[in-house]
């Protein structure tokens, strides 16, 4: 039997009852947010469940829990911390809502750039800084309003960047012949971050005891070097890895017997995305710049036979003119390796405006191509009952463009003009 108290939405085991009161770290159960995040922000699926979690001292000041009708719950739910310590909502927005090296959590969570972003999405529009370098799924996707219950003073998922010199491919100074092509880290003036993450993770260690999802990311590749266990030790996770949710990338060519038997006992609780972005030697090497296919694939056949239950992966792939081919194909490989899902995402620039990447990415002259063969890998899902998640459509917004005339009238202010239309 379950009783109301505390923050609303936290809910006091039956023998607490007779208190009235939580205390600090008694074991409670809380609701999850929704998991909507920004690789998957399908508007159309919310999903709830409950985690015990061992409440901190700091909850007691805390008011009620609120809920908010929004197409996205990120700016309500959600930090994401760049390896310099810059914080946004999520990965797509541009812009910075403060730097977690100079000023402190609660100042940035509550600056007046995220109530104005929260205001903006509250309103179903997009804030600039969502808007910003044009990669926010909302540009292309309808923005459909759902119920979210949030906590006001603290969000419950966080994004943590490694620094961009973290990566197997191309080592800590990529050069253009070593990093993937399309990885902001191959271009020609690479900048290193300077590498304070365990500073970073120091100071969101506080944020651990109410924290339902966290993911680590960046420009990086985490079990190099051990190093996604090292930012875990750092975080305190530990202590509370069967109550919060742990999500990453990776490239899979490290993931050895030794990482997984690691990884199996850190994160009973995760999603593993094993970005790929072939099906074969070739296009794997074009794209990757290593002859390590085969090791991939052993190492996430590996994975799949002994993960435990609460251990789940997909396999994810950025999609451009060197592997469009494969796309479909793409499909059976995540089916035959057991994967729960493949996710496809169009290439793009992140914003950088990087030339040598027009030709390969969907562009005005080919996005019909690749929104054909969108078609034809959500039917291959459907054969394989395998889900097909579509990070962004294929194609863009250049469907859109071209419905408006600003591909053929406007080129030079054609993103400017898709946007004044689509932001509203
Ligand atoms: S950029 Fe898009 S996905 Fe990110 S917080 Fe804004 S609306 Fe949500």
């Amino acid at each position: 039997m379950l009783r109301d108290n505390f923050c609303g939405t936290v809910k006091v085991l039956a023998d607490n009852k007779s208190t009235g009161v939580i205390k600090p770290n008694r074991i409670a159960i809380v609701p999850f947010r929704s998991t909507l995040t920004h690789r998957n922000p399908d508007p159309g699926k919310f999903y709830y469940r409950r985690r015990r979690i061992k409440l901190p001292s700091f909850c007691r000041r805390h008011t009620l829990s609120s809920s908010v009708n929004t197409f996205c719950d990120l700016p309500f739910n959600k930090i994401k911390v760049a390896a310099s310590g810059e914080v946004t909502m999520c990965c797509f927005q541009s812009g910075t809502l403060g730097n977690l090296m100079k000023s402190s959590f609660s100042d940035i969570w509550e600056s007046n750039a995220a109530k104005l972003i929260r205001r903006a999405t509250e309103a179903g529009e997009l804030h600039e800084m969502c808007t910003g370098w044009g990669g926010c799924p909302f540009l292309c996707k309808p923005r459909v309003n759902q119920p979210v219950t949030f906590e006001p003073a603290y969000p419950t998922q966080i994004e943590l960047d490694l620094p961009n010199t973290h990566c197997n491919i191309g080592g800590t100074s990529p050069t253009p012949e070593t990093a993937c092509f399309m990885c902001p880290r191959s271009i020609p003036d690479f900048i290193a971050d300077v590498d304070i993450t365990l500073e970073i993770a120091k100071k969101l260690s506080f944020l651990m005891p109410t924290l339902t999802d966290l993911r680590i990311q960046g420009l990086s590749e985490l079990f190099w070097k051990d190093r996604v266990f090292e930012v875990l030790e750092t975080l305190g996770f530990e202590q509370y890895k069967h109550q919060c949710h742990f999500s990453a990338y990776s490239n899979a060519i490290v993931f050895n017997t030794p990482q997984q038997t690691r990884f199996i006992d850190a994160c009973p609780d995760s999603r593993l995305f094993f970005s790929i972005d072939a099906v074969t030697h070739e296009t794997y090497i074009k794209v990757r710049r290593l002859p390590a296919f085969d090791r991939v694939i052993a190492n996430i056949k590996e994975f799949a036979k002994n993960k435990k239950d609460g251990q789940h992966f997909e396999i994810a792939n950025n999609i451009n003119m060197v592997n469009l081919h494969e796309a479909v194909p793409m499909v059976d490989l995540a089916a035959d390796l057991g994967a729960e899902g493949v996710q496809f995402n169009p290439t793009h620039d992140g914003g950088t405006g990087r030339v040598d990447l027009h030709n390969v990415q969907v562009n005005e002259s080919n996005y019909q191509e690749f929104a054909r063969v969108q078609d034809l890998i959500i039917e291959r899902g459907h054969q394989r009952q395998i889900p097909v998640i579509l990070t962004r459509p294929l194609a863009l917004h250049y469907p859109d463009m071209a419905k408006v005339g600003a591909i053929e009238n406007n080129p030079q202010s054609r993103w400017k003009k898709l946007l004044n239309l689509i932001a509203k």
